[in-house]
């Protein structure tokens, strides 16, 4: 009840920023194993890994990119997809894990939201792109993790042109990115409670800013105003796929170090997967920081 009557008051941000910061004393869970050993049965299952940005998409009745059918078809096909929210240089390190394992995967870099990342691209943005790069070079693709609405909720300045400038950055370091994946914004999620909206709508949600995964623009309320939200194009931006809206099957996270969220994956690739389904595994590099080898 005080919660609620605190909700999207300053004072209840300041409580939020407080338990967040208490929460790096808290005991991180982990799961019973390492991410190599993770890695170890990954590899041993019969499932294909691949990169999205490796596959052509169509756009289907169901999906706005569905994978090119002679790619997927006589396969159990896994994507690794990896949100970078925190830290490159922590996604390097298991970049590496996976690579002696002969995994690769897609791992997406944020570049606004989180406390931890803004600092980094502004401190050490060198740095972090020759991480990125490095990721790439053992030969998994790097693509965008955005928060292109929370960046417009902020600001109200013009994502179009932040989003090329992100792009540009990595793709002057050599990074050839194909694609992006939505982030679960820290802003937008102010931004709803303050606005009262608590069961996050669809036009609220990033990966609606793309023409090629949603039908429609979409509203939202800014300063008491309706205004539509920024409509782009993916391909403006040489860009191909929004990995939310590419075809699954089936899908797990270890989201809030739950291991795993909807089912182990090990599990459904041995025992649920059929030839032709596709399974998408989040991994968040962080969350595994200290649970590495
Ligand atoms: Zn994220």
């Amino acid at each position: 009840m005080i919660k609620e009557k605190l909700r999207g008051t300053r004072f209840y941000y300041f409580l939020v920023e407080v338990k967040r910061r208490l929460e790096v004393f808290k005991k991180i869970p982990k799961p019973d194993y390492t991410y190599a050993e993770f890695c170890e049965k990954l590899a041993n299952s019969k499932a294909t890994f691949m990169k999205y940005g490796d596959l052509n998409y169509t756009k289907s009745n169901r999906f706005p990119f569905e994978p090119e059918v002679s790619l997927v078809a006589s396969k159990k096909t896994v994507f690794i997809r990896h949100d970078i929210d925190h830290s490159p240089f922590v996604a390097l390190k298991m970049a590496k894990v996976e690579a002696e394992h002969g995994l690769y995967g897609s791992y997406y870099m944020l570049t606004t939201d989180s406390p931890d990342i803004k600092k980094i691209w502004r401190e050490e943005k060198e740095e972090a792109l020759n991480a990125l790069k490095k990721i790439q070079d053992l030969g998994h693709e790097v693509g965008l993790h955005y928060d292109l609405l929370g960046d417009f909720l902020e600001s109200g300045n013009d994502v179009g042109k932040i989003c090329e400038k992100t792009l540009t950055g990595f793709r002057e370091a050599g990074i050839n990115v194909f694609g992006c994946v939505a982030h679960g914004s820290q802003r937008l999620s102010k931004y709803l409670n303050a606005k009262g909206i608590k069961d996050f709508p669809r036009e609220c949600i990033n990966f609606n800013i793309w023409e090629e995964s949603n039908e429609k623009e979409a509203m939202v309320e800014l300063n008491d105003r309706k205004i539509k939200v920024p409509f782009l194009k993916l391909s403006d931006y040489e860009m191909k796929y929004e990995a939310y809206k590419v075809r699954r099957n089936y899908y797990h996270s270890d989201n809030n170090y739950v291991f795993w969220q909807h089912g182990d994956p090990i599990h459904t690739i041995n025992n649920k997967m059929k030839e032709g389904e596709i399974l998408c595994i989040l991994v968040h590099p962080f969350v595994w920081r200290k649970n590495m080898e």
